[in-house]
């Protein structure tokens, strides 16, 4: 909600309170720099995200310090990621070949990931949260960017001087909308039916992809006792889903998993879905004069993999840096800002790459199921499973977040 006491200027203003913008809002808040968060939800209880976090989120939190911040965060812990073809388990990779540091996955959800990051911020005075209030615009002094306008929830126009305004607002940012951002690459492989259902008996935990012979199925589990689905799905087809009716999709639930036989025998429409169109996108320069992007606003990730909120943690992280070197120098210019963008873009180029190729492959079923399995099969025995997802889900010792920036 709307403050009238807040401070209408800050050093840093940040739109968006996700995982990107939160982390941001905390380490410079450590810095003893002051920080506005301008987040358009009520709260932080938002509709479903990211909530699997992969070993290079662990290496990452751990390298700025925030290691025993999330470890009091609730969370649950598995090891393996398990292939079925057609019910039947056919591969597990498990953490321990990925990451021998954090041999583990993790399950946090976002809203409880954000409210220990917001309670931990809260700590210092000059940290602000404002709810339910939207960015409307950008305040210029030249080409310089130097504050934002932004509704409040009681229809209130506002205005927020800062020397350096961060995007950290999302897929759909609003920022890279009022900035003219331009986008360098996008894609979009596959879409998904999100859906929930309560944990079966037989479920056993860990995160599971489901080949079918018409449909392949992602299955994370949901806390405290739900499983959340994925149907991975071609790119709009979500229209011939819905004409081919609810029997349709049924019968091909029930061929992918017989876990879904008590969620399939009760389907009755679509209310149940939520489509997710799985984009990966980049915008060709992330910063400018007072006004930088990041998390997915600069480079949004598709769901493949489950890496994007690390990716965004990552960038937010360098982005600290980044701009704690902006107060030193007294220098808020696209110049220094886009060092942000030259450390952290081979890295989100290599991750986006192996998305892509990810996606092609479980949106569509292009190939029988017998050769289908054997290729699982092969690449999980043969050790080119584990250390593709190695490359996306671990990051090397010797490639830090907070390399020295050069004087
Ligand atoms: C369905 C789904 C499943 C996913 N699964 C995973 C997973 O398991 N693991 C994983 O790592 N990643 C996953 N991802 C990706 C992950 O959610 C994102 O990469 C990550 O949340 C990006 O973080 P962010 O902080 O950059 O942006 P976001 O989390 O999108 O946060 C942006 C924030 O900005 C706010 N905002 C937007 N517009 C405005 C505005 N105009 N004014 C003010 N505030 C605004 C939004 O309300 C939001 O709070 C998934 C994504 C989706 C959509």
């Amino acid at each position: 909600m709307s403050d009238i006491s807040a401070p209408r200027s800050s050093n840093v203003v940040i739109v968006g309170a996700g995982p990107a913008g939160m982390i941001l809002a905390l380490l410079l808040a450590r810095r003893g720099l002051t920080v506005k968060v301008i987040e358009r939800n009520p709260d932080f209880h938002r509709e479903f995200r990211g909530e699997v976090l992969q070993p290079r989120f662990w290496h990452a939190v751990t390298e700025a310090g925030l290691a025993d911040l999330f470890t009091s965060i609730p969370q649950e812990k598995f090891d393996a990621l398990r292939f079925f073809v057609r019910g039947t388990l056919r591969g597990l990779i498990k953490a321990a070949d990925i990451d021998k540091t954090f041999p583990f996955f993790t399950w946090m959800t976002q809203p409880d990931m954000l409210t220990g990051l917001k309670a931990a911020a809260d700590a210092f005075p000059g940290c602000h949260v404002e709810f339910g209030s939207r960015v409307t615009g950008l305040i210029r002094d030249g080409g310089q960017v130097c504050g934002i306008t932004y509704e409040t929830s009681s229809g209130d126009i506002h205005e927020h001087h800062a020397k350096v305004v961060v995007g950290s607002d999302g897929r759909f940012s609003a920022l890279r909308k009022l900035g003219d951002f331009k986008l360098s690459h996008q894609s979009h492989q596959f879409d998904v039916m999100w859906f929930e259902m309560e944990r079966p008996e037989s479920y056993v935990h860990g995160a599971d992809i489901f080949l079918g012979d018409r449909l392949n199925c992602l299955i994370l589990p949901k806390r405290p006792h739900k499983i959340q689905c994925g149907l991975l799905i071609s790119p709009g087809s979500f229209k011939k889903f819905r004409e081919a009716g609810t029997e349709s999709l049924a019968a091909m639930l029930d061929a992918t998993h017989p876990m879904f036989r008590e969620f399939s025998r009760k389907l009755i429409d679509f209310k149940s879905f939520t489509l997710l169109s799985a984009v990966v996108e980049r915008v060709s320069e992330w910063a400018q004069d007072g006004l930088l992007l990041i998390g997915d606003a600069a480079h949004t990730c598709s769901p493949a993999g489950a890496v994007g909120v690390t990716i965004a943690v990552e960038t937010a992280i360098v982005a600290d840096n980044v701009t704690a070197r902006c107060f030193k120098l007294g220098d808020f210019s696209k110049a220094v800002l886009d060092n942000v963008q030259r450390r952290r873009e081979p890295e989100v180029l290599k991750v986006h790459k192996i998305q892509e190729r990810a996606g092609l492959l479980l949106a569509q079923n292009p190939l029988p199921r017998s050769i289908s399995t054997w290729i699982i099969g092969f690449l999980i025995g043969s050790g080119i499973a584990p250390r593709i997802m190695r490359g996306m889900l671990t990051r090397r010792a010797d490639n830090p977040l907070l390399a020295k920036m050069p004087d």
